[in-house]
């Protein structure tokens, strides 16, 4: 079966870029990579052009989710698995694919109806990510930007959609008293997407996840975060399953962003999948109310 490979990009659409410029870069220590003529802001955290595309409107929620593959042989499979699946796959313009700053594109909408892209060749700079704040880095490489949790209509469907369409494989679940959320890779990184129920008026996405390389990343950021009255959405904690040590900050546009380090890597030669029966190891304070009102 074919498989993305990585997390590439998010674009969002919000309310308010100039906070999020702000925010991006004094809070999460990014780089604006980028200003577009119609006030996108392209915002960079590795050696990409960018990862994260914020686009001026729409409802502060997830516009969009780009995937990767590592070359078009690869894409075309995919594409074809999604067909198989019936999901319906337009081929994006050349203007279209640079628009995205990617060698080729195609667009489609996930089950839950999610505008869904997936590309492969993505705009590397030469210039070295240089973190406004001193961040020591963003962990990404092969395990792509980090993860997202997605709020969907049907999670079994959902699973079925990302398992046999996209190829993304199971790496445990966790369960809770209104279900088991499911938790899918596909690289190193132990998630790149979970599946979470969604509330009738709630986002699409409930948080996505930033990795940084070293634990004082995180424990100034928490700092900062108090210091600047960021709200903070779940307290510093570890998670059972991806042995993340992190906590959750409110974004300019209400859903919650993750800043951890120290994640699991999965070996798919080995890997098992297991059923956890709680979220945190300790920590994370907040966290369930934070899912519960989506
Ligand atoms: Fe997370």
């Amino acid at each position: 079966m074919a498989s993305v490979s990585q997390l590439s990009y998010l674009g969002f659409g919000v309310s308010n870029p100039q906070e999020w410029e702000r925010f991006a870069t004094e809070i999460l220590g990014m780089q604006i990579s980028e200003r577009g003529g119609d006030g996108t802001l392209m915002i960079r955290m590795d050696d990409r052009h960018y990862r994260f595309a914020m686009h001026p409107g729409g409802n502060d929620d997830l516009a969009y989710i780009g995937w990767e593959v590592p070359d078009r042989a690869t894409l075309m499979a995919v594409a074809d698995q999604l067909g198989a699946a019936r999901i319906e796959v337009a081929q994006a313009t050349p203007e279209e694919a640079h628009a995205r700053r990617v060698v080729e594109l195609i667009k489609f909408r996930d089950l839950n109806g999610v505008a869904s892209e997936i590309s492969y060749g993505p705009m590397v700079r030469q210039d070295r990510f240089v973190s406004p704040r001193q961040v020591s880095g963003f962990t990404t490489g092969d395990c792509g930007l980090g993860h997202f949790i997605l709020a969907v209509d049907d999670i079994q469907a959902s699973l079925d959609f990302y398992m046999t369409a996209m190829g993304l494989r199971v790496s445990d679940f966790i369960a809770f008293p209104a279900g088991k959320i499911p938790f899918l890779h596909c690289n190193p990184r132990h998630h790149t997407i979970a599946l979470i129920p969604k509330a009738r008026s709630g986002k699409r996405i409930n948080h996505f996840m930033v990795e940084v390389n070293s634990v004082d990343d995180v424990g100034i950021t928490w700092e900062l975060c108090q210091e600047r009255k960021v709200p903070i959405v779940a307290s510093l904690g570890r998670h059972t399953n991806d042995k993340m040590l992190s906590f959750y900050m409110g974004s300019p546009s209400g859903f919650a962003i993750e800043y951890g380090c120290e994640g699991r890597r999965v070996d798919d030669s080995t890997w098992k999948v297991e059923m956890h029966d709680s979220g945190s190891l300790w920590g994370h304070r907040g966290l369930m109310g934070s899912i519960e009102r989506r």
